[in-house]
């Protein structure tokens, strides 16, 4: 048994074999044979050896006579590694002792030399490791030819374990199948791990080195509470482990019963629970938790799988078929927001890969305003819609007024067209996300200018404590009780309010119930919630008074650091709904 800790993001307990995926730098994962496999693996490897022997011996001969024998010679010197026993030697008994396959055995041994040769002093031998490479790649790609992904032959139920996951990988896992989610990197509000969330899928994040211990086929035990993964579990902790899961779907059944009942507070305040969604199937499923609306749609999914860009006509009926699921019920629609770790394979031509802080690059609202075309066709789409029910546009990460404008003036302009041309538009109120410092600070100036704002708290915490999102090395820094981060939450809502529009928040922080109590406290009557979220904040809405809130958010407010914060939140939160916090809490 063997047990990992990582960044818990999506709860829920799961028990299944894991399937290790490899990832693109050609890491092999571990993977087990039965003994009267091994055999095998071992004429594999010979092969494999025997085959690029022949490959290298053809390429010295066709480089010596095209760039002479001094740049051949790199060749024998492959060749020369090949033949070398010791090293051949090596693979098979990683193979008989391991047990493993031959691909893992070269994958390993390799692995182990290019690390000796970069740790000697000697520059010979470190320029050496590039050969190194070359010949492991070389021989992998013999013994694994074209992979099959581990995923696409899944025939039962299992915890994913990866490097990392892209969003549009995560979004595309099937969920009957998959049952956890396991990562060596990501952060608590990286886009993977929100999906895993949204998709109901227990995961953690950050377990640095989970693809290099967990084999294929190896019992494991995800608790998305704790962030704890534990790797071939003994009976005793696989009993104790079944019967939290038990308990857990318990409370979750329970949990459900909310659905129907109001989120108003002890004292009659009405708080009205939105959910956040990726894609139109998710809206019966966020009904079905409680919620009153969508206050979030990440549209910039539609664009994220390889079906390619929708067009104007794909979009609207897209938007169309959300506003007949929710059945009068509010549907805000979120501008692209593409780009940072979110991109489409179908516009790598607007996507630079190569800039160095792509976070604070040209991403989102900045990147439509520079490609009016794919802006006004989103606007064109929603607009159509809007004349179907009742729909908000949210414009993303505005940092100034001059950007928010603008994008109000291509709105404009594309609503006189659709006018023009006879088409039906609706009364479409305009809001923009505060999830920027610079935003949240002229949030009174701006407030002048939109109907709504609506709290990014992701991206605002990363960019008021400058601590990337999705990076698992900083995890510990990334936190919304960072007094900063209180104190602008604090200031857009006194804003929003005095202005008289509306507001409300819808990072990860709005599904948390560690910060409930104090967001209601600032005034927030609006929390847009990962939709399996929805019911646990629903309990503590109508398990406190509005009076205590502001008590508490006055205390809380008056910290002067995110662990004071968080610890007085959690005894207030205890003292209110007991039990709320273990395994619900995910600390943003
Ligand atoms: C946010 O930044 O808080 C937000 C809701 O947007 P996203 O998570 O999609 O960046
Ligand atoms: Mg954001």
């Amino acid at each position: 048994m063997q047990s990992r800790r990582g960044i818990p993001v999506s709860p829920g307990i799961a028990i299944a074999k894991a399937v290790v995926l490899d990832n693109d730098e050609q890491t092999v994962a571990k993977r087990h044979v039965a003994k009267d496999k091994i055999q095998a693996e071992h004429d594999l490897v010979d092969a494999a050896i025997a085959d690029s022997l022949k490959d290298l011996e053809d390429l010295r001969g066709q480089t010596a006579s095209v760039l002479g024998s001094q740049l051949a010679d790199i060749f024998g010197f492959h060749a020369g590694l090949l033949k070398d026993q010791a090293i051949v030697s090596r693979f098979h008994a990683v193979i008989d002792g391991e047990q493993v396959t031959g691909a893992y055995a070269v994958f390993s041994v390799m692995q182990d030399m290019a690390d000796q040769f970069l740790a000697q002093d000697n520059a010979f031998f470190r320029e050496r490791v590039s050969d190194i490479y070359d010949l492991k790649r070389r021989l992998l790609t013999e013994l694994m030819g074209e992979q099959r992904s581990a995923l696409s032959g899944l025939t039962e139920p299992a915890i994913v374990i990866a490097h990392d996951l892209t969003p549009s990988q995560t979004a595309a896992l099937d969920r009957k199948l998959i049952r956890g989610l396991a990562t060596d990197l990501g952060g608590r509000t990286s886009h993977t791990a929100i999906l895993a969330h949204a998709l109901g899928i227990p995961a953690i994040v950050g377990l640095k080195d989970i693809t290099r211990r967990a084999a294929t086929g190896d019992t494991m035990i995800l608790d998305g509470h704790r962030g704890h993964a534990i790797l071939q579990p003994d009976a005793a902790q696989l009993l104790e482990s079944r019967q939290e899961a038990r308990a857990y779907r318990e409370e979750e059944k329970a949990l459900k019963g909310l659905r129907d009942q109001p989120a108003i507070t002890t004292d009659g305040t009405e708080v009205t629970l939105l959910a956040n969604i990726e894609f139109t199937d998710e809206v019966p499923e966020a009904l079905e938790y409680g919620a009153q609306g969508i206050g979030l749609y990440r549209t910039e999914f539609l664009f994220m799988d390889d079906d390619g860009v929708p067009t104007e006509q794909q979009q609207y009926e897209t938007y169309v078929a959300a506003i007949k699921a929710l059945g009068g019920r509010p549907l805000t629609i979120r501008t692209l927001d593409l780009g940072a770790d979110k991109i489409a394979p179908g516009l790598m031509d607007l996507h630079d890969e190569a800039e160095p802080n792509p976070f604070l690059g040209c991403r989102s609202i900045r990147l439509c305003l520079q490609h009016l075309d794919l802006f006004r066709t989103q606007l064109r789409a929603i607009l159509r819609a809007s004349s179907e029910g009742p729909v908000r546009i949210m414009f993303p990460l505005i940092c100034n007024i001059m950007e928010l404008r603008q994008a109000k003036m291509v709105l404009s302009d594309v609503r006189e067209d659709l006018e023009d041309q006879g088409i039906a538009v609706g009364q479409v109120p305009v809001g923009m996300m505060i999830e920027v410092p610079s935003a949240a600070l002229q949030a009174s100036v701006l407030a002048k200018e939109v109907d709504f704002f609506s709290v990014g708290t992701n991206d605002l915490i990363q960019y008021t404590v400058a601590v990337d999102r999705s990076n698992e090395r900083i995890a510990n820094l990334y936190t919304g009780a960072h007094p900063a981060v209180l104190e602008l939450i604090k200031n857009v809502v006194r804003a929003a309010n005095h202005a008289k529009i509306g507001v409300s928040l819808c990072g990860e922080m709005a599904g948390d119930p560690e910060f409930t109590l104090l967001l209601l406290g600032y005034g927030l009557r609006v929390l847009s919630i990962t939709p399996p979220a929805i019911p646990g904040i629903k309990r503590v809405v109508r398990s406190v008074g509005i009076e205590r809130c502001k008590r508490i958010a006055r205390k809380a407010s008056s910290f002067d650091n995110d662990r004071e914060v968080l610890n007085y939140l959690r005894e207030e939160l205890n003292r209110i709904t007991p039990g709320a916090v273990a395994g619900r809490s995910m600390n943003y």
